[in-house]
């Protein structure tokens, strides 16, 4: 092998199967070389994870192929959607990093797919079925045994015309009627079993309100509108596979009707291409049990941070650059999997690493007296933003008399391999001095309520016993400079690995412990004038960031993340 087909085959080895496909069109000449692909969300809950893989594949081959990814909103069900879906569908993307080239809603075509069912209908290829669902359902039979031809599936052309405009009017009684595609009753494949193009739906649309009293199928509404827009890789989820052949089907329907099957001159036609849905342990992602969440308050709304929602971690504190590398560490494939959600946890953490500013606070505090510095005295130490990105430069924290430390960092009889605070020993105050422990104070029950310590003032970083080592390092505020802080700090919303998968009901999967507030934490005043955006690391202990509900009086952060995976040691 050449160097050059060595380094071409190396080369093909790094693309998705998708994009492979994709090359092989582009070289085959389909469609003029033109790259054209659509994301296409139903405005009927908010985006979450799973539907960043969607987004990141469909935004990202037309990126890499110097195409056009448009938004399509597939809105063909009033009855579940509206405009609060359309307008947070269209700030995630935007969070995420993706600019579309047009906004799209299945809606714009309604009367395009109408005029194309009622030619359908002329041509003999659809009827009205006038049938309950149940009845329908009873007729399909089974993949391997023939289904049962309906009543109504013969009748004659002027009578479907007719009952499909009484499908369309305010009238018309939801379940009633629908009209189906008269195609094969007896094909293996059941999707080509008559399939139901419209159903009468009565609820108003939330942007054609109640002009249509019918609506298109996502089967008759999905491929037509690729069509429409000259999509030309139609990029989706494997449970789409046995849907393919309706898909093309239905193309052809529409080529035959426009005419361009006949003159022969135009080869357009939209691919559908299918990868795996992305799956994660401990996390449900359908919106129907998304949606239970929420309206029974077992989480604070969509953006709540244990949300799967792009909202939620957002507002948890996960970066869109996390979320993209996560997704595309786990790549594409063909068959479905479940993955680790302690990998998008590594990522998130991988990525805060560097972008991160650090500051101190203290979560569950217990009051340090440094007995021999001046009472009323502090004094200015430089903290360093960020030791992954010296560009982030310093910003001051105070030190004074009477600190805050953890109280997890100080014990009175401790072990030898104890390397934090006790009396007689040294730590290092983190970018401050090193203090020598000199006892403690407790109250009745027997409860530490302050820690006596002394400094030495040659020990600061600049002077002459900056470099003598001690073991360990504490973290620390000045009760005189720091806010009181509200700190949430989340856990797994389920305590199982595989909820979608778990026959009890989704209710008994959640983890009761998926919440822990700390009501009683301070921060530097520095931490304390950070906004939701700004990514934070409390140093020790993790990743955080400013909560919406963060006002200057009462601020409120968020746990990103812990800095180590602490849960997968817990649970081994
Ligand atoms: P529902 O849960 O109501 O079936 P959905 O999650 O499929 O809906 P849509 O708004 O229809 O939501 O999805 C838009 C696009 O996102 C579709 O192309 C779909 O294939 C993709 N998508 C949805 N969930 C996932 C997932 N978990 N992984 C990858 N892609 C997804
Ligand atoms: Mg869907």
């Amino acid at each position: 092998m050449s160097v050059k087909e060595e380094n071409a085959n190396e080369e093909k080895k790094s693309l998705s199967f998708v994009e492979q496909l994709v090359e092989e069109d582009l070289a085959a000449g389909k469609n003029g070389g033109r790259i054209q692909t659509r994301f296409p969300p139903e405005p009927n809950g908010y985006l979450h994870i799973g539907h960043a893989k969607a987004i990141c594949m469909d935004f990202g081959v037309a990126e890499k192929y110097n195409g056009v990814c448009n938004l399509r909103f597939d809105d063909t069900n009033p009855s579940k959607e509206n405009t609060e879906y359309v307008d947070n569908i269209l700030s995630d993307i935007s969070w995420l990093g993706f600019k579309w080239g047009n906004i799209y809603y299945a809606s714009d075509y309604f009367q395009q797919l109408w005029d194309f069912a009622v030619w359908m209908i002329k041509q003999g290829n659809a009827y009205v079925d006038e049938q309950t669902s149940e009845q329908i359902a009873q007729q399909k039979g089974t993949p391997t045994t023939p289904g049962v031809a309906s009543p109504y599936r013969d009748r004659p052309v002027e009578e479907s015309l007719e009952l499909f405009e009484k499908m369309n009017t305010p009238e018309a009684v939801e379940g009633s009627m629908v009209l189906r595609a008269k195609l094969d009753m007896a094909n293996p494949n059941m999707h080509f079993r008559d399939p139901i193009m419209y159903r009468i739906i009565q609820t108003p649309h939330h942007r054609t309100g109640t002009t249509w009293h019918c609506y298109p199928m996502y089967d008759f509404a999905h491929g037509q509108s690729d069509y429409f827009e000259g999509v030309t890789h139609s990029i989706c989820t494997l449970e789409f596979v046995p849907h393919r052949p309706l898909y093309d089907k239905f193309v052809d329907f529409l080529k035959e009707y426009d005419g361009t099957a006949a003159k022969g001159l135009n080869d357009f036609r939209p691919r559908q291409i299918e990868f795996n849905r992305l799956n994660l342990t401990y996390t449900v992602m359908s919106k129907r049990k998304l949606h239970t969440l929420v309206d029974e308050h077992l989480v604070n709304g969509w953006d709540d941070p244990r949300m799967p929602t792009l909202c939620g971690m957002r507002r948890r504190g996960y970066s869109p650059e996390s979320i993209r590398e996560f997704i595309n560490s786990i790549g594409y494939t063909k068959f479905d999997a479940l993955n680790d959600v302690a990998l998008l946890e590594a990522a998130v953490r991988d990525d805060l690493n560097r972008r991160s500013c650090r500051v101190s606070a203290v979560l569950d505090p217990v009051k340090l007296v440094i007995t021999n510095y001046p009472e009323g005295a502090s004094e200015e130490m430089e903290a360093v933003n960020n030791p992954e990105n010296e560009a982030d430069g310093t910003h001051a924290i105070t030190f004074s008399k009477n600190l805050w430390i953890e109280r997890a960092d100080f014990m009175e009889d401790a072990p030898k391999k104890f390397f934090r605070l006790s009396p007689g020993k040294e730590v290092r105050l983190k970018n401050a001095y090193i203090i020598k422990c000199t006892g403690c104070t407790k109250d009745a029950e027997g409860n530490v309520t302050e820690i006596q310590a002394e400094y030495d003032p040659e020990s600061k970083s600049g002077m002459p016993g900056a470099n003598r080592k001690v073991k360990g390092t504490l973290h620390w505020v000045s009760a005189d400079h720091c806010v009181k802080a509200e700190v949430r700090e989340y856990d797994r919303l389920f305590y199982v690995e595989n909820p979608s998968a778990d026959e009890r009901d989704f209710h008994e999967l959640l983890n009761p412990d998926s919440l822990h507030v700390y009501t009683n934490c301070y921060v530097e005043n520095y931490a304390a004038g950070k906004k939701p955006g700004d990514y934070l690391q409390f140093q020790r202990i993790g990743y955080f960031m400013a909560d919406l509900d963060s006002t200057a009086a009462h601020p409120v952060f968020n746990k990103t993340v812990g800095l180590k995976d602490t849960w997968a040691k817990l649970n081994k």
